[in-house]
């Protein structure tokens, strides 16, 4: 996608700061952290949005919850984090390429506002 933002920053066009990369997904920092630790993982496939999954991408969701796993892990946040995929307008989406925000590093509210 030429003028998606995530797509360039998987492409290499705009920098991030690259925390794992695989066949499947991207993972950077976000550049506006919520929490102390606060990182994207992302498909490399262009997918618009949660709305526009497919059942051929069921095996890439296991995936993302799998490398967000393996990354809490290693962050070593044994007392929990959180997952957050934010589904067009009304969901908080601002990037229109699927992403999954992985937060942790603190004690977070819920409900969201
Ligand atoms: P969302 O609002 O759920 O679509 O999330 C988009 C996220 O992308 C926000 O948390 C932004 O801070 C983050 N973001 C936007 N531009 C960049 C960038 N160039 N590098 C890293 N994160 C970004
Ligand atoms: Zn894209």
């Amino acid at each position: 996608m030429e003028d998606c933002l995530f797509c360039k920053i998987i492409n290499g066009e705009i920098p991030s700061t690259k925390l794992y990369e695989d066949d499947m997904v991207y993972v950077f920092e976000d550049i506006a952290p919520e929490a102390p630790v606060h990182f994207l993982i992302v498909p490399k496939k262009h997918i618009k949005d949660a709305d526009e999954l497919e059942v051929e991408d069921q095996e890439l969701l296991g995936h993302i919850f799998l490398v967000a796993q393996k990354l809490c892990k290693e962050k070593n946040l044994k007392t929990g984090y959180r997952i957050v995929n934010n589904c067009k307008e009304d969901g908080g989406q601002t990037v229109d390429h699927l992403h999954f925000h992985v937060l942790g590093g603190r004690s977070l509210q819920w409900p969201p506002g």
